[in-house]
Protein backbone atom coordinates (compact mmCIF):
# COMPACT_ATOMS: atom_id res chain seq x y z
CA UNK A 1 0.00 0.00 0.00
CA UNK A 2 1.45 3.18 -1.01
CA UNK A 3 1.16 6.87 0.58
CA UNK A 4 -2.28 8.47 -0.15
CA UNK A 5 -1.92 10.47 -3.48
CA UNK A 6 -3.50 13.57 -4.78
CA UNK A 7 -3.66 12.29 -8.23
CA UNK A 8 -3.55 8.93 -9.64
CA UNK A 9 -3.80 8.82 -13.61
CA UNK A 10 -4.42 5.97 -15.36
CA UNK A 11 -2.93 5.60 -18.86
CA UNK A 12 -0.58 6.84 -20.98
CA UNK A 13 -1.65 8.33 -24.55
CA UNK A 14 -1.97 12.26 -25.32
CA UNK A 15 -4.83 12.22 -22.79
CA UNK A 16 -2.95 10.64 -19.89
CA UNK A 17 0.68 12.35 -20.08
CA UNK A 18 -1.29 16.24 -20.79
CA UNK A 19 -3.13 15.55 -17.32
CA UNK A 20 0.09 14.66 -16.12
CA UNK A 21 2.07 17.41 -17.11
CA UNK A 22 -0.34 20.00 -15.65
CA UNK A 23 -0.89 18.21 -12.38
CA UNK A 24 2.58 18.40 -12.28
CA UNK A 25 2.87 21.89 -12.60
CA UNK A 26 -0.29 22.22 -9.97
CA UNK A 27 2.10 20.35 -7.37
CA UNK A 28 0.04 17.15 -7.06
CA UNK A 29 2.71 15.05 -7.47
CA UNK A 30 1.07 12.64 -9.82
CA UNK A 31 1.64 9.01 -10.24
CA UNK A 32 0.73 7.30 -13.84
CA UNK A 33 0.37 3.90 -14.78
CA UNK A 34 1.03 3.44 -17.85
CA UNK A 35 -1.00 0.20 -18.72
CA UNK A 36 -0.23 -2.42 -21.27
CA UNK A 37 0.30 0.14 -24.21
CA UNK A 38 2.87 2.44 -22.94
CA UNK A 39 2.09 5.42 -24.54
CA UNK A 40 -1.36 4.29 -26.44
CA UNK A 41 -2.22 4.33 -29.44
CA UNK A 42 -0.21 6.99 -31.40
CA UNK A 43 3.04 4.15 -30.65
CA UNK A 44 1.34 1.88 -32.87
CA UNK A 45 0.52 4.79 -36.03
CA UNK A 46 3.32 6.30 -38.48
CA UNK A 47 3.84 9.73 -38.88
CA UNK A 48 1.34 12.33 -37.19
CA UNK A 49 0.75 15.06 -39.15
CA UNK A 50 -2.66 16.65 -37.87
CA UNK A 51 -0.59 17.44 -34.24
CA UNK A 52 -0.42 21.25 -34.04
CA UNK A 53 3.73 22.59 -33.49
CA UNK A 54 4.66 19.73 -36.03
CA UNK A 55 4.76 21.31 -39.30
CA UNK A 56 6.48 18.78 -40.66
CA UNK A 57 4.85 16.26 -38.95
CA UNK A 58 6.45 13.49 -36.47
CA UNK A 59 6.23 9.84 -36.07
CA UNK A 60 3.79 8.92 -33.02
CA UNK A 61 5.94 7.17 -30.92
CA UNK A 62 8.67 9.99 -31.22
CA UNK A 63 5.65 12.50 -30.08
CA UNK A 64 4.67 9.80 -26.89
CA UNK A 65 8.28 9.92 -25.91
CA UNK A 66 8.39 13.54 -25.94
CA UNK A 67 5.36 13.67 -24.35
CA UNK A 68 6.48 11.11 -21.37
CA UNK A 69 9.28 13.54 -21.00
CA UNK A 70 7.74 16.45 -20.17
CA UNK A 71 5.64 14.69 -18.17
CA UNK A 72 8.30 13.35 -15.89
CA UNK A 73 10.35 17.03 -15.90
CA UNK A 74 7.55 18.21 -14.10
CA UNK A 75 7.97 15.34 -11.38
CA UNK A 76 5.30 12.76 -12.72
CA UNK A 77 6.09 9.18 -11.12
CA UNK A 78 5.49 6.83 -14.14
CA UNK A 79 4.80 2.94 -13.11
CA UNK A 80 5.04 0.43 -16.10
CA UNK A 81 1.67 -0.99 -14.49
CA UNK A 82 -1.42 -2.28 -15.25
CA UNK A 83 -4.37 -1.35 -13.09
CA UNK A 84 -6.63 -4.80 -12.74
CA UNK A 85 -9.05 -4.03 -9.70
CA UNK A 86 -10.35 -0.82 -8.44
CA UNK A 87 -12.31 0.61 -5.11
CA UNK A 88 -14.36 3.99 -5.91
CA UNK A 89 -16.99 3.43 -3.04
CA UNK A 90 -15.02 4.41 -0.21
CA UNK A 91 -12.43 7.42 0.23
CA UNK A 92 -9.83 7.27 -0.21
CA UNK A 93 -10.15 5.45 -3.61
CA UNK A 94 -7.76 2.20 -4.06
CA UNK A 95 -6.63 0.90 -7.60
CA UNK A 96 -4.64 -2.39 -7.55
CA UNK A 97 -2.53 -3.50 -10.43
CA UNK A 98 -1.69 -6.26 -12.23
CA UNK A 99 1.75 -6.68 -10.18
CA UNK A 100 -0.35 -6.64 -6.53
CA UNK A 101 0.81 -3.04 -5.62
CA UNK A 102 -2.39 -0.82 -4.16
CA UNK A 103 -2.31 2.67 -5.26
CA UNK A 104 -4.52 5.30 -2.54
CA UNK A 105 -5.76 8.22 -3.92
CA UNK A 106 -8.03 10.94 -3.17
CA UNK A 107 -8.79 11.74 -7.20
CA UNK A 108 -8.89 9.56 -10.30
CA UNK A 109 -8.08 10.41 -14.04
CA UNK A 110 -8.99 7.53 -16.31
CA UNK A 111 -7.15 8.31 -19.64
CA UNK A 112 -7.14 4.25 -20.60
CA UNK A 113 -7.94 5.34 -24.30
CA UNK A 114 -9.42 2.69 -26.81
CA UNK A 115 -8.19 -0.59 -28.56
CA UNK A 116 -8.87 -1.74 -31.76
CA UNK A 117 -12.15 -3.82 -32.99
CA UNK A 118 -11.69 -7.30 -34.70
CA UNK A 119 -14.14 -8.43 -37.23
CA UNK A 120 -15.13 -11.65 -34.69
CA UNK A 121 -14.38 -14.74 -36.95
CA UNK A 122 -13.28 -17.20 -35.44
CA UNK A 123 -10.51 -17.89 -37.80
CA UNK A 124 -9.08 -14.62 -37.56
CA UNK A 125 -8.31 -14.80 -33.90
CA UNK A 126 -6.62 -18.30 -34.51
CA UNK A 127 -4.43 -16.40 -37.53
CA UNK A 128 -3.88 -13.26 -35.30
CA UNK A 129 0.02 -12.77 -35.78
CA UNK A 130 0.43 -14.89 -38.53
CA UNK A 131 -1.16 -12.75 -40.84
CA UNK A 132 -3.85 -10.97 -39.26
CA UNK A 133 -3.00 -7.47 -38.05
CA UNK A 134 -4.64 -4.75 -36.59
CA UNK A 135 -1.81 -2.95 -36.76
CA UNK A 136 0.01 -1.80 -40.21
CA UNK A 137 2.94 0.03 -38.63
CA UNK A 138 3.84 -2.72 -36.45
CA UNK A 139 3.54 -5.77 -39.00
CA UNK A 140 3.68 -4.29 -43.18
CA UNK A 141 7.49 -4.75 -42.66
CA UNK A 142 6.80 -8.35 -42.98
CA UNK A 143 4.36 -8.20 -46.30
CA UNK A 144 7.12 -7.21 -49.01
CA UNK A 145 5.94 -8.53 -52.18
CA UNK A 146 2.93 -9.40 -50.38
CA UNK A 147 -0.64 -9.58 -51.10
CA UNK A 148 -2.88 -7.78 -47.97
CA UNK A 149 -6.61 -6.56 -47.46
CA UNK A 150 -7.46 -3.74 -45.66
CA UNK A 151 -10.40 -3.92 -44.18
CA UNK A 152 -11.86 -0.63 -43.64
CA UNK A 153 -13.57 2.59 -44.88
CA UNK A 154 -12.21 5.38 -42.17
CA UNK A 155 -9.10 7.51 -42.02
CA UNK A 156 -7.30 4.63 -40.29
CA UNK A 157 -8.14 2.11 -42.92
CA UNK A 158 -6.84 4.69 -45.88
CA UNK A 159 -3.77 5.32 -44.01
CA UNK A 160 -3.11 1.56 -43.36
CA UNK A 161 -3.53 1.00 -46.51
CA UNK A 162 -1.01 3.73 -48.29
CA UNK A 163 1.23 2.92 -45.77
CA UNK A 164 1.07 -0.83 -46.35
CA UNK A 165 2.21 -0.01 -50.02
CA UNK A 166 5.63 0.64 -48.87
CA UNK A 167 6.06 -3.32 -48.80
CA UNK A 168 2.81 -4.66 -50.24
CA UNK A 169 2.77 -5.70 -53.75
CA UNK A 170 -0.76 -5.08 -53.74
CA UNK A 171 -3.42 -3.56 -51.19
CA UNK A 172 -6.65 -4.05 -50.99
CA UNK A 173 -9.10 -2.48 -49.11
CA UNK A 174 -12.50 -3.78 -48.28
CA UNK A 175 -15.09 -1.35 -47.88
CA UNK A 176 -18.44 -2.78 -46.72
CA UNK A 177 -20.65 0.48 -48.31
CA UNK A 178 -20.07 2.01 -51.53
CA UNK A 179 -18.42 4.68 -49.99
CA UNK A 180 -15.48 5.93 -48.06
CA UNK A 181 -15.98 7.41 -44.64
CA UNK A 182 -12.38 8.60 -44.60
CA UNK A 183 -11.81 12.42 -44.72
CA UNK A 184 -11.24 13.68 -48.58
CA UNK A 185 -7.76 14.25 -48.46
CA UNK A 186 -6.85 10.55 -46.84
CA UNK A 187 -9.74 9.29 -49.87
CA UNK A 188 -7.88 10.86 -51.97
CA UNK A 189 -4.43 9.25 -51.28
CA UNK A 190 -5.83 5.98 -51.04
CA UNK A 191 -7.79 6.42 -54.41
CA UNK A 192 -4.90 7.99 -56.31
CA UNK A 193 -2.49 5.37 -54.91
CA UNK A 194 -2.11 2.92 -58.05
CA UNK A 195 -0.83 0.16 -55.69
CA UNK A 196 -4.46 -0.02 -54.42
CA UNK A 197 -7.38 -1.57 -55.00
CA UNK A 198 -10.88 -1.17 -53.41
CA UNK A 199 -13.18 -3.49 -53.31
CA UNK A 200 -16.79 -1.90 -52.89
CA UNK A 201 -20.22 -3.52 -50.76
CA UNK A 202 -17.82 -6.63 -49.55
CA UNK A 203 -17.30 -7.96 -45.97
CA UNK A 204 -14.61 -10.36 -45.39
CA UNK A 205 -16.48 -13.65 -43.80
CA UNK A 206 -13.53 -15.87 -43.21
CA UNK A 207 -9.59 -16.40 -43.19
CA UNK A 208 -7.95 -19.04 -44.87
CA UNK A 209 -6.30 -21.64 -44.21
CA UNK A 210 -6.01 -22.41 -40.14
CA UNK A 211 -4.42 -25.56 -40.88
CA UNK A 212 -1.06 -24.03 -42.75
CA UNK A 213 -1.02 -21.81 -39.65
CA UNK A 214 -0.77 -18.65 -41.74
CA UNK A 215 -3.32 -16.57 -43.96
CA UNK A 216 -3.09 -18.07 -47.77
CA UNK A 217 -6.53 -16.50 -48.44
CA UNK A 218 -10.18 -14.99 -47.50
CA UNK A 219 -13.53 -15.17 -48.25
CA UNK A 220 -15.46 -12.17 -49.25
CA UNK A 221 -19.30 -11.53 -49.41
CA UNK A 222 -20.95 -9.09 -51.07
CA UNK A 223 -23.16 -7.27 -48.93
CA UNK A 224 -25.63 -6.38 -51.68
CA UNK A 225 -25.33 -9.50 -53.83
CA UNK A 226 -24.68 -12.07 -51.21
CA UNK A 227 -22.08 -13.09 -53.27
CA UNK A 228 -18.94 -15.19 -51.76
CA UNK A 229 -15.63 -15.48 -53.31
CA UNK A 230 -12.36 -16.63 -52.34
CA UNK A 231 -9.30 -14.92 -52.62
CA UNK A 232 -5.71 -15.21 -51.92
CA UNK A 233 -4.14 -13.26 -49.65
CA UNK A 234 -0.91 -13.00 -47.98
CA UNK A 235 -2.11 -10.72 -45.04
CA UNK A 236 -5.33 -9.01 -43.55
CA UNK A 237 -5.23 -5.92 -41.54
CA UNK A 238 -8.16 -4.71 -39.24
CA UNK A 239 -9.02 -0.99 -39.40
CA UNK A 240 -12.77 -1.02 -38.40
CA UNK A 241 -12.42 1.42 -35.53
CA UNK A 242 -12.07 0.89 -31.45
CA UNK A 243 -13.81 -0.26 -28.47
CA UNK A 244 -12.87 2.04 -25.30
CA UNK A 245 -11.25 0.25 -22.33
CA UNK A 246 -13.32 1.15 -19.54
CA UNK A 247 -14.18 -2.76 -18.23
CA UNK A 248 -12.18 -1.86 -14.98
CA UNK A 249 -15.13 0.66 -14.72
CA UNK A 250 -18.44 -1.40 -15.79
CA UNK A 251 -21.39 -0.92 -13.34
CA UNK A 252 -19.00 1.43 -11.42
CA UNK A 253 -18.79 4.54 -13.56
CA UNK A 254 -21.55 5.70 -16.04
CA UNK A 255 -21.11 4.55 -19.76
CA UNK A 256 -23.24 4.77 -22.71
CA UNK A 257 -23.87 1.20 -24.74
CA UNK A 258 -20.82 1.39 -26.23
CA UNK A 259 -18.43 1.35 -22.81
CA UNK A 260 -17.52 4.80 -23.28
CA UNK A 261 -17.60 6.70 -20.33
CA UNK A 262 -20.06 9.45 -19.75
CA UNK A 263 -18.78 12.54 -18.65
CA UNK A 264 -20.53 16.11 -16.86
CA UNK A 265 -21.43 18.00 -20.38
CA UNK A 266 -18.23 20.31 -21.09
CA UNK A 267 -16.36 18.78 -18.41
CA UNK A 268 -14.22 15.43 -17.40
CA UNK A 269 -16.06 14.66 -14.36
CA UNK A 270 -18.11 11.63 -13.94
CA UNK A 271 -20.69 10.33 -12.12
CA UNK A 272 -18.68 9.81 -8.60
CA UNK A 273 -16.70 13.07 -7.12
CA UNK A 274 -13.05 13.04 -7.21
CA UNK A 275 -12.96 10.72 -10.58
CA UNK A 276 -12.59 12.34 -13.69
CA UNK A 277 -12.30 10.86 -17.36
CA UNK A 278 -10.12 12.70 -20.47
CA UNK A 279 -9.04 11.07 -23.96
CA UNK A 280 -10.95 8.39 -25.97
CA UNK A 281 -12.19 6.32 -23.00
CA UNK A 282 -14.62 8.79 -23.13
CA UNK A 283 -14.77 10.25 -26.29
CA UNK A 284 -16.47 8.61 -29.46
CA UNK A 285 -16.62 11.68 -31.47
CA UNK A 286 -13.63 13.44 -31.66
CA UNK A 287 -11.15 10.53 -31.21
CA UNK A 288 -8.24 12.39 -32.11
CA UNK A 289 -4.43 12.92 -30.20
CA UNK A 290 -4.82 16.62 -29.79
CA UNK A 291 -8.50 16.37 -28.54
CA UNK A 292 -7.68 14.00 -25.91
CA UNK A 293 -4.64 15.95 -24.99
CA UNK A 294 -7.16 18.91 -24.80
CA UNK A 295 -9.22 16.51 -22.14
CA UNK A 296 -6.49 15.92 -20.23
CA UNK A 297 -5.67 19.28 -19.63
CA UNK A 298 -8.88 19.72 -18.47
CA UNK A 299 -9.19 16.51 -16.61
CA UNK A 300 -5.73 17.96 -14.43
CA UNK A 301 -7.41 21.66 -13.95
CA UNK A 302 -10.84 20.08 -12.24
CA UNK A 303 -9.00 17.59 -9.72
CA UNK A 304 -6.74 21.13 -8.83
CA UNK A 305 -10.10 22.61 -8.18
CA UNK A 306 -12.09 19.22 -6.92
CA UNK A 307 -9.27 19.34 -4.59
CA UNK A 308 -9.59 22.86 -3.66
CA UNK A 309 -12.92 22.42 -3.04
CA UNK A 310 -12.44 19.81 -0.50
CA UNK A 311 -9.90 21.60 1.27
CA UNK A 312 -6.87 20.66 -0.04
CA UNK A 313 -5.59 17.19 0.65
P1 LIG B 1 -14.02 5.02 -38.09
O1 LIG B 1 -13.94 6.41 -38.59
O2 LIG B 1 -15.03 4.66 -37.06
O3 LIG B 1 -14.20 4.07 -39.35
C1 LIG B 1 -14.41 2.70 -39.21
C2 LIG B 1 -14.61 2.12 -40.61
O4 LIG B 1 -14.69 0.71 -40.48
C3 LIG B 1 -15.88 2.59 -41.28
O5 LIG B 1 -15.64 2.79 -42.65
C4 LIG B 1 -16.84 1.43 -41.03
O6 LIG B 1 -17.77 1.27 -42.06
C5 LIG B 1 -15.90 0.24 -41.07
N1 LIG B 1 -16.39 -0.89 -40.29
C6 LIG B 1 -16.80 -0.91 -38.99
N2 LIG B 1 -17.15 -2.15 -38.61
C7 LIG B 1 -16.96 -2.94 -39.70
C8 LIG B 1 -17.14 -4.31 -39.93
N3 LIG B 1 -17.58 -5.15 -38.98
N4 LIG B 1 -16.86 -4.79 -41.18
C9 LIG B 1 -16.42 -3.97 -42.15
N5 LIG B 1 -16.21 -2.65 -41.98
C10 LIG B 1 -16.48 -2.14 -40.76
O7 LIG B 1 -12.62 4.54 -37.46
P2 LIG B 1 -11.14 4.98 -37.82
O8 LIG B 1 -10.88 4.99 -39.26
O9 LIG B 1 -10.30 4.12 -36.94
O10 LIG B 1 -11.03 6.48 -37.29
C11 LIG B 1 -11.34 6.81 -35.95
C12 LIG B 1 -11.11 8.30 -35.70
O11 LIG B 1 -9.71 8.58 -35.79
C13 LIG B 1 -11.79 9.19 -36.73
O12 LIG B 1 -12.23 10.34 -36.07
C14 LIG B 1 -10.68 9.50 -37.70
O13 LIG B 1 -10.89 10.74 -38.35
C15 LIG B 1 -9.47 9.57 -36.79
N6 LIG B 1 -8.24 9.23 -37.53
C16 LIG B 1 -7.59 10.25 -38.16
C17 LIG B 1 -6.43 9.98 -38.88
C18 LIG B 1 -5.74 11.12 -39.56
O14 LIG B 1 -6.32 12.17 -39.73
N7 LIG B 1 -4.50 10.96 -39.96
C19 LIG B 1 -5.95 8.69 -39.01
C20 LIG B 1 -6.64 7.65 -38.38
C21 LIG B 1 -7.80 7.95 -37.65
P3 LIG B 1 -18.99 2.30 -42.25
O15 LIG B 1 -18.38 3.52 -42.85
O16 LIG B 1 -19.90 1.55 -43.15
O17 LIG B 1 -19.55 2.53 -40.88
Amino acid sequence: MTETLQTLILGSGPAGYTAAIYAARANLAPVLLTGRQPGGQLTITSEVENYPGFPHGIMGPELMEHMKAQAARFGTVIHDEFGTAVDLKKRPFTVTTEGGTVFRTHTLIVSTGASALYLGLPNEKALQGRGVSACATCDGFFFKNKVVYVVGGGDSACEEANFLTKYASKVNLVVRRDSLRASKIMQDRALKNPKIEVLWNQNVTDVLDVKKGKVTGLELTGTKDGKKQQVPADGLFLAIGHQPNTELFRGVLDMDDKGYLKTVPGKTATNIAGVFAAGDCQDSYYRQAVTAAGSGCMAAIEVERYLEGQGGH
